[in-house]
């Protein structure tokens, strides 16, 4: 590929231009990790974003190859080079599928850092990742506060009717898409304990990480994970001391925010001695199962070896929540749940944390449950993070071919283990006025432990 891409015309966005020496702008980049792809292509048809335009330059390939002209200066990163970056949903289905190993992951992230830090980013950040993420995401009571007006909008009904005029469209800013994307209102759950017991004799000590968004609009979940894992003979530890994992964060770029996150995470957990570290929503997973591998000068700050240590310890201890009870072996779930269901792979749970198959077996454990394979299972719905706000036409796409996909299914519930793919394929049925409901695996279980029937 030439260092331009035919789709790429450097002018026709914002050229960038810096007083700085080049060469120290890059240098937190590792030049030399670039040329780890040999170019084979064979994560290209993978890609959803590829998949969508079509276009080399929306494949990871091609934005490796951009990214590399970049750093060895052999074109600007101007405003139609950073478009194809940023529509990456960064769902790193390339990494998995690479047989080179190569880390697209790594490469992104630390291209991106150095850019930010060099002041080349032309990234027309959306107001509301810029001032709202750091202010209101990394506090589920102040997330909560954020999002009375739409609260108040579904206690009225005020929802449906905007919804189905498609007035939602003509909203303010973002919150006519944060109206069809929220869930319904759940009835208020109180906060878990610090502790909750192992049924009969305890086979693990586990924490469970609550997260922002996930104990803001989904207490009643982490309840259901707490249960399930006590029926399983764990007990369940809920620190106080924990805070947001900083993945959105680290997503909008805030990255002295993340830093902050990361380390009063790291000091919370390396406090306490569990068997596990026990997550029930992948985003968060995958970027704690990261933290050991981050390097805190691209975030702005100093590693000590005793630091980078506490991280690795708390990346190694963290688990998806079927994962750690496929692995300890689950006793049978016994309610009869006599539903066809199909499982969506969230990027995060099977491209980050490499977890497939777990979910798949707890599932097929219940009792009555019939799990139908989803064709393109695991190719992104478009939900990763913020990116429904941030690229909303190509979240909508994506969003739209998932559905598309579960359609061909026949079944009656799909099933995901990620709040913002739960969030995003529930919005992409709504507004095509398809009754379809989207749940996590555990709620299931829960449901089967404790004989109660599922509400379609
Ligand atoms: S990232 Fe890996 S799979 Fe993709 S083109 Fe490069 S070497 Fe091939
Ligand atoms: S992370 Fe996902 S969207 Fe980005 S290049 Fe890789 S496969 Fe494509």
């Amino acid at each position: 590929m030439s260092t331009t891409s035919a789709d790429s015309q450097p002018g026709d966005g914002t050229a960038v231009t810096s007083g700085s020496n080049p060469a120290e702008l890059w240098s937190l980049v590792d030049k030399t990790a670039f040329r780890d792809c040999v170019h084979c292509g064979a994560c290209v048809a993978g890609c959803p974003t590829f998949l969508e335009t079509g276009s080399e330059s929306d494949g990871p390939r091609g934005r490796i190859q951009l990214m590399q002209a970049v750093v060895e200066e052999q074109i600007k990163l101007d405003g139609a080079v950073q478009k194809h970056l940023d529509l990456c949903t960064q769902c790193r289905a390339c990494e998995a599928s690479c047989p080179f190993d190569v880390k697209y992951g790594q490469l992104f992230w630390t291209f991106r850092a150095a850019a930010d830090k060099a002041g080349l980013a032309v990234r027309r950040t959306p107001p509301f990742e810029q001032r709202l993420v750091p202010r209101v995401f990394s506090r589920p009571d102040r997330l909560r506060r954020w999002i009375r007006p739409t609260r108040f909008a579904q206690r009225f009904r005020l929802d449906r009717i905007l919804l189905a005029s498609g007035l939602w469209r003509m909203m303010p800013g973002r919150w006519g898409r944060l109206l069809t994307l929220l869930p319904r209102r759940e009835k208020r759950s109180a906060r878990l304990p610090h502790v909750l017991p192992a049924k009969g004799k305890r086979r693990a000590r586990v924490a469970l990480f609550t997260g922002c968004m996930a104990d803001a609009l989904f207490r009643q979940l982490h309840w259901e994970t707490a249960r399930v894992l006590q029926e399983n003979g764990c007990e369940v530890c809920v620190l106080r001391s924990q805070v947001c994992c900083g993945a959105l964060h680290h997503q909008a770029g805030h990255l002295a925010e993340a830093r902050e996150l990361i380390e009063q995470n790291t000091r919370a957990f390396a406090a306490n001695d569990f068997d596990a570290i026990v997550t029930n929503f992948a985003t968060c997973g995958g970027f704690l199962r990261q933290y050991g591998s981050f390097d805190m000068s691209h975030f702005g700050g100093k590693d000590t070896p005793k630091d980078l240590e506490a991280r690795r310890r708390l990346s190694a201890r963290t688990g998806d929540v079927c994962e750690f009870l496929d692995s300890i072996g689950i006793v049978p779930p016994h309610g009869e749940i006599p539903v066809t269901a199909t499982y969506h792979d969230a990027c995060q749970l099977v491209h980050a944390q490499h977890v497939r198959e777990s979910p798949r077996r707890l599932l097929g454990k219940i009792p009555g449950l019939t799990l139908t394979e989803l064709p393109e299972s695991d190719v992104c719905c478009g939900a990763h993070g913020l990116y429904s706000f941030t690229q909303p036409e190509m979240a909508d796409r994506l969003g739209q071919r998932k559905l598309a996909n579960i359609e061909r299914t026949n079944a009656d519930i799909v099933v995901t283990s990620d709040l913002m793919c739960l969030l995003h394929i529930s919005r992409a049925a709504r507004l095509q006025k398809r009754p379809l409901r989207v749940v996590h695996p555990i709620h299931l279980l829960d449901l089967s432990y404790r004989e109660k029937p599922f509400r379609p």
